[in-house]
């Protein structure tokens, strides 16, 4: 049957493969390196964070370390952003903290399963003379992590969220609101 192969678990779980793939780079690095800027591992072409507790068995690093710049870093020190979330609304001034934290931990935990997705910056904007309706303006390294703050914004306070999504940039915006 033609339509049931789009519910296959291998279907599935190749789409997985597919998100995964997202902290792997295409060019390759000698290996293993080492970000000099935040320390992250590039090994078996993949991006890590350091973690001396789980040294795999599998991979003894013998070889020296190479010092390196990480994509995230990279992206960093460029300044060009590949998400853009903003955030907006009434319950902005008045959860300000609550927002900024929620948005924090969910970064973090993108982290983990994603070294190379960060955020790179905070700002408040204004978009008129009232203060009360300054947004704030949050930078990723990666589209995926912005469409997940969104995402997570939708979750915990509800308000309304659109997605913007530029192919030929690899940029993506999302506007999150609630008054
Ligand atoms: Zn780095």
């Amino acid at each position: 049957m033609q339509t049931s192969k789009h519910y296959t678990n291998q279907t599935f779980t190749k789409h997985v493969d597919d998100e995964k793939g997202r902290h792997r780079t295409r060019r390759s690095l000698p290996e293993p390196a080492v970000c000099e800027i935040c320390g992250d591992i590039y090994a078996d072409r993949r991006w890590t964070k350091p973690n001396p507790e789980a040294k795999s068995e599998r991979h003894p690093h013998f070889r020296p370390m190479q010092l390196v710049v990480c994509p995230a870093c990279e992206r960093q020190r460029s300044g060009v952003p590949s998400g853009y979330v903003y955030v907006q609304g009434k319950f902005l001034a008045e959860h300000q903290a609550e927002l900024k934290r929620l948005l924090q931990n969910e970064a973090e935990r993108a982290s983990e399963d994603n070294p190379l997705a960060r955020i790179m910056d905070w700002q408040t904007e204004a978009t008129s003379r009232d203060p009360a309706e300054n947004r704030l303006v949050i930078t990723t390294t990666t589209e995926h992590l912005a469409q997940r703050l969104g995402h997570a914004l939708k979750k915990a306070y509800q308000g309304s969220v659109r997605y913007g999504f530029s192919q030929r940039n690899k940029l993506v915006r999302v506007w999150w609101e609630r008054n």
